[in-house]
């Protein structure tokens, strides 16, 4: 049963009060909260098995690796993935995108090459390719939102030229809660040429839509365990498997490697081959709790409860005449964060006021600046 009173007693931060008031949580985009079962799994890591993976073979190290390789398959599994082995453990989205820029990146794209992406991508989605642009001359387009934030696949589609190698988007905007039409998009690119990759930024997507990675279609994915009631640290890299294959690694060191001589280095098979050293053993096994939480609660009554409380949230917030809201109207093609501007106030006022009430929210550049200018 999907009861969200229920649900609300799994996070004990709402046991917490701050001058006596209880805590009004509206700022999941940037984080999630944690339930218990997250922070259990994470203090069983610490109580029960706190030693490296893979280099024991006492017992205690085989427990610590039986549930590290677990959850890479709990979140193989979660994302519709074929094989655990696509899953590579970063720190976070971030890490993700900046492991597919240095990695396939520096070797498959150059001077003529052009990079498609949008307005709307987060900052983690836009500077990694720029320092790639810098440093191979490749060339960036970026695609137009229209009035209510939603792109324009037909200028995406069009702007493909022979030398396009690479289309990044984001599946859900942090800002606008647009959901693109992923599946459709990477379609139409890869008819057109299905040699161009394309780099899904899954960060808001994957904690609150169903995802199916082999429906979609693309051919690199990027999300964080923190926005999906998982631990800070932990982020995931999925990739079709020839890809990964083929690439070099991000760093060199322990545990990446097959045998090193002291003039050479044989490597790994993905995905070990892209997880140099000690890795961040409790926040994988807490993320692999989140996505049993998550996988009870059932994503798809996750996003229709999301609905639900989206167009009660934008019906209420449209009677307020001085409040501009934006992105999508339409609660099917959104999420559920909602970016809104009051005439006459700067946002940064009203969080401080709202916070005097524990009413958490965000204010500011949503590190999306490049989107925040193009709204104006
Ligand atoms: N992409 C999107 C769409 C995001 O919302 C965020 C975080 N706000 C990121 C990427 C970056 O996530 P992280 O900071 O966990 O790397």
């Amino acid at each position: 049963m999907f009861d969200p009173s229920l649900i609300k007693n799994d996070f004990p931060i709402f046991q917490r009060h701050i001058n006596g008031k209880p805590i009004v949580y509206l700022d999941s985009t940037a984080s999630s909260l944690k339930p218990q079962v997250v922070i259990d799994a994470n203090n069983t890591y610490y109580k029960e098995y706190p030693v490296n993976i893979f280099r024991g073979l006492y017992k205690l190290s085989e427990e610590a690796t039986t549930a590290y390789e677990l959850a890479r398959e709990k979140v193989s599994q979660f994302i519709g993935s074929d094989s655990p082995n696509s899953i590579i453990f970063v720190r976070n989205a971030t890490e993700a995108i900046n492991l597919v820029a240095y990695s396939w990146g520096r070797i498959n794209i150059g001077e003529s090459d052009e990079i498609i992406s949008t307005v709307m991508e987060h900052h983690a989605n836009i500077v990694p390719w720029q320092q790639l642009s810098l440093e191979s001359g490749a060339v960036i387009k970026y695609i137009d939102i229209d009035e209510d934030g939603l792109l324009n696949i037909d200028n995406l589609e069009k702007s493909i030229t022979p030398h396009t190698k690479l289309v990044v988007l984001t599946y859900v905007s942090n800002v606008l809660g647009t959901i693109n039409p992923v599946k459709e998009i990477v379609k139409r690119i890869k008819m057109k040429n299905s040699k161009i990759k394309v780099l899904i930024d899954a960060a808001q997507a994957v904690p609150h839509l169903s995802i199916n990675i082999k429906d979609l279609g693309c051919d690199f994915l990027a999300f964080s365990g923190h926005k999906m009631l998982g631990p800070t640290g932990i982020g995931v890299l999925w990739a079709k498997y020839d890809l990964l294959d083929a690439m070099v690694p991000f760093q060199f060191g322990g545990e990446m490697i097959k045998e090193v001589y002291l003039d050479h280095s044989e490597f790994k098979k993905p995905p070990h081959k892209f997880e140099a050293g000690t890795p961040h053993i409790a926040g994988v096994i807490g993320l692999g709790a989140a996505v049993d939480y998550l996988s009870v609660l059932g994503m798809d009554k996750v996003r229709a409860h999301e609905k639900e409380l989206t167009s009660y949230a934008i019906s209420n917030l449209s009677h307020l005449s001085n409040l501009t809201i934006y992105g999508p109207k339409d609660p099917e093609k959104r999420g559920g964060v909602i970016a809104f501007n009051m005439k006459g106030l700067h946002p940064h006022d009203i969080a401080q006021i709202l916070d005097e009430d524990n009413i958490c929210i965000r204010s500011g550049h949503h590190c999306a600046m490049p989107l925040h200018t193009r709204l104006g």
